[in-house]
This record gives C-alpha cells, structure tokens and sequence, in this order.
C-alpha cells in the first residue's frame, strides 16, 4: 500500500511499473494488478491551477520508460471509457492521462489507484461532483472522505502547557492520545472555579505573545483585548483582504464617531505567499500599510491595533494559536479544501467566524451552532451568484460605507499618496471576475463581527463557549484521521 499524498509523488506509478515489468519481468496484466491494488490518492484541492499538468517533453526527455508506460496505462483506459461512453470524444479529453502534450497527474492517480479521498466531507462531496463525476460513475466505490486532523501532542501539550495541566488536573486521564475525552470538560463549562482559570490561562498566553511582538516588532499590545487571528498562506480564496476591509470598515467608524463604544481588538496576521504571487504580496502590502496608519492614530486610542507578523512559520503558530480569541476562517465557501489552522485554533479556545467551507462545515456540527459564528454565501449561493453573473460595482455602489472604504483605499491616504500602491488588490476586487465573490459576502462578515463584539462583552458567556470549543473538537485528532485511512483505505490486517 502506497499513500499518494496529493499528485505530487504521482510518478511512483510509471515507476512501480517498470520495476515488476523490467526488473522483474513480469507481464503486463500481473504487473497492472499490483499496481493498481497498491496505491491510493489523496485531493488536497479543487482549484485548477493546483492540479499538476507535467509538459510531454519533460516527461518523455527524462523519463522516457516512464512516458511509454504512462502511455500504455492511457490506451488501456481508453477502451473502458468508449465501452462507457461509445464514440463520446468530449468525455475522453477530460478523462485522458495524456492530453494536449500533457500528462494529467491527478487523472493518473484515479485511474491507476483503488481509492481516492478528499480531505474534509464537503471536499469529499465535491471530488465527486465537480471534479471526477465521470470517474465515480465508473467506479462509485473508489472514492472516500477522511476528514483531517492536527496531532494534540503539539498543538496542545506542546504549545499551551498551561492549558494541558489545567485539563490533566481536571480529567485526570491520559486526553492527548484520546482527544475524544476532552468531552469531560463540558461539565465544567459552567465551574466558576474552572472558567476563571481557563480565563487567566488564555489571558497569560495573550500576553506571552504580546511580549513577542514587543521583542520582534516594538508594538505594544493590550490583553484584554480581543485577540483575532487570521494565520495561513495567503491566498485569495482565503480572502485576507475581506479581514482588511472589515477593520477599514472599523477604522472609518472610528473617525466618523470617536466615542464609538468598541471592544478593543487586535487583528494578527501571519502569512507567507508564493514568489511569483504578486496579488498576494500586494494584499501582504496593504495589510502592512493599513497597519502603520491605524497603529500611529492617535484617535484611534488603542480601541484597533493591526499587526502583521513576520516569517510566518510552525513556531511561529505555536506562540499565536494558544493566544488567539477569535480564528478567522473566511475561504470563499468551496475553496478551502479542509483547513487544519481552524481545528488547532479550536481546539485552543478561539471562537471561529467562518463561512460553511472545509472543516469548519464539521467543526460547526461539533461545537453546536451557537459556539461558532457562521456567515456568508453557501456552496450553492456560490454557483447561484457566479452563474447569474457577479457584479462587484452594483454592490460598491448600494453600500455607501463600502464605497468609502474602498475609496480611501483608491485615494493613496494609505500609500502617501501613491493611487496605485493597491491596484491589483482593488482591481482583483472590483473585477466582475473576481470568483472568490469577496465584496458579496462584506455586509454578513461585518455583522458576524459585530455580534463578536457584544459577545466578548459577556466574560462569562464567551468563556463558557471557548470551554465548549475545547470540550467539542476530539474528532479533529489526527490519530482519529490515521484511523479512518486504515479502516476505509487501507484496511490492513495486523
Ligand atoms: C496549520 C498550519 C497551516 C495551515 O493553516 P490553514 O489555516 O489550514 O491554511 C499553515 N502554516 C502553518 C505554519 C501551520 O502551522
């Protein structure tokens, strides 16, 4: 058994082959049944551009034994989708391994694997149904869910000590290889005793990172405020700048009316983006610029803090997510694949405002409904709007707070004057081809927040929801995940 963890290995099966049939002289049917009852493949995205496509020349230059085979795989194929779908070229061109000088590697991996899995249920749904819906007509029994997990040992007992003896105390049993029995905590939702310490837990780990940023970037951050925390590649289906044009949003208010009654709150950023991602770097920019306006206004009087921190890394993380309050999970709904920062922030007591995408889908179900703020369009509202035709520029012009913001943005009052320091993020923006559709879901993300901001003012409520967070999310352990590939794709017997 091979695990195929995304395309990225794909070539093990070209390479199995030739190892059975030129080192082993076995035929081709024996070897095709080895082969095609070892491996299994893992999606870990639906976007196109992500799927690998390797050029004809490339393969065929470097590994032409490998090319043959690959082409022999691709032939043998093809006779069982002309059985399927007689005559139906259409089909074929999107089934091929081999199409357009190119060698599909995702297209590959179904075809010579026993098993495909997406990485959270809804991801899982939608392998199916919009990216294979040929191939599981073929083989409805090949493809699985295995819904993620993160490991607690360091995602809890590594990075939140404090937080792991206050639950050894409490449960007095070994949780970090059992995360389900951190359900044992829900009794205690309501402990006065335990909320306080849970509280002052959380407040110690705000202030560690506080010191951080003090150190590393001579900001001065207050703990009790709400720490929100957005931290994962950046991308635009992550829609950092959603998060951006919310705390514009804030901003702009805060001016308008500087008696505005406001939680104080610090948004953290961390991300990194691909060299060659210019709208990410910009959006990088424009976080960083935005940051240096609002943390140097005096009449902002601290109610906001922006901070972006740099070299986003697994340390990094680890100091950030026992410190975070709220965990921003805001993919357009249909993008994130599963998401695993949701989970370790969860599982640390934040409150997620996320929209129904990936695992926050599961998380919600877990946690209940009232512990998690969910907004936005749906998977189907998704494909209604882009369908229907997305138009940016009618929503700018019914929302005269937006307008404004985004204006401000245009002006250069974030740039010293520079009207283009922002353009490929506005642009993106602004675009009716902007498919992350991030200006229709502005006004339901800005309402999420608000009710973020009365519910802090309820310490005890809040904390009570943190608890249950914890309590809620064993199933997010990654042992459960490694159980779920053994029993539904591996199946090995010990
Ligand atoms: C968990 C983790 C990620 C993944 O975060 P998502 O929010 O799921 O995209 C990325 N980078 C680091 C350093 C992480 O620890």
């Amino acid at each position: 058994m091979i695990q195929l963890n995304d395309t990225h290995p794909t070539i093990a099966i070209p390479e199995l082959l030739r190892i059975l049939i030129d080192e082993h002289q076995l035929d081709w049917d024996a070897a095709w049944a080895i082969t095609s009852q070892t491996f299994a493949y893992t999606n870990h995205t639906l976007m196109p551009e992500a799927l690998e496509c390797w050029d004809e020349k490339l393969v065929r230059s470097l590994l032409p034994r490998h090319f043959s085979l690959i082409k022999a795989i691709n032939a043998r194929f093809k006779k069982v989708v002309e059985k399927q779908w007689p005559g139906d070229k259409a089909v074929w061109e999107k089934l091929s391994v081999h199409q357009n000088k190119q060698v599909r590697m995702a297209n590959l991996c179904v075809v010579s694997g026993f098993a495909v899995n997406g990485v959270a249920a809804l991801h899982s749904e939608l392998v199916v149904k919009d990216l294979f819906p040929e191939y599981h007509l073929l083989w409805p029994n090949k493809f699985h869910n295995v819904t993620n997990g993160i490991t607690p040992r360091r995602w809890l007992k590594q990075c939140n000590p404090a937080l792991s003896s206050l639950i050894d105390e409490t449960l007095k049993t070994e949780w970090v290889n059992d995360l389900d029995a951190l359900k044992g905590l829900e009794s205690y939702a309501d402990d006065k005793k335990f909320c306080q310490r849970y509280q002052a837990i959380k407040r110690e780990n705000k202030i560690k990172l506080a010191d951080y940023v003090q150190h590393t970037m001579g900001l001065t951050l207050n703990p009790d405020a709400i720490f929100d925390v957005q931290i994962k590649r950046l991308h635009e289906y992550k829609r950092q700048h959603l998060n951006l044009l919310h705390i514009l949003s804030l901003y702009r208010q805060l001016r308008d009316n500087p008696e505005m009654d406001m939680v104080p709150r610090v948004f953290l950023f961390g991300a990194k983006a691909a060299p060659g991602y210019y709208l990410a770097k910009n959006i990088i920019y424009a976080i960083n610029q935005v940051a240096e306006k609002v943390n140097n206004d005096p009449l902002v009087r601290d109610r906001l803090k922006v901070v972006f921190i740099p070299d986003y890394r697994v340390s990094v993380a680890e100091l950030m997510i026992p410190a975070a309050d709220v965990s921003e999970q805001i993919s357009t709904a249909g993008k994130e694949a599963s998401g695993t920062g949701n989970m370790k922030l969860a599982l640390n007591g934040a409150l997620t405002v996320g929209t129904l995408d990936g695992a926050n889908v599961e998380i919600a179900e877990q946690v209940g409904e009232d512990n998690i703020f969910i907004f936005g369009n749906t998977v189907d509202q998704v494909k209604a709007l882009l369908a229907k035709g997305y138009d940016p520029l009618k929503l700018r012009k019914k929302d005269k707070h937006l307008d404004k913001i985004l204006k401000e943005l245009e002006s250069g009052f974030f740039s010293n004057g520079d009207k283009q320091a922002f353009s490929l993020m506005l642009d993106s923006l602004l675009d009716g081809g902007d498919p992350y559709l991030v200006l229709a879901d502005f006004a339901d993300y800005c309402a999420a927040q608000q009710k973020i901001d009365v519910l802090y003012r309820d310490q005890q409520e809040w904390t009570r929801k943190t608890i249950l967070n914890t309590a809620r999310v064993g199933m997010f352990s990654s042992d459960r995940s490694i159980r779920d590939y053994q029993q539904r794709i591996w199946q090995a017997k010990r």
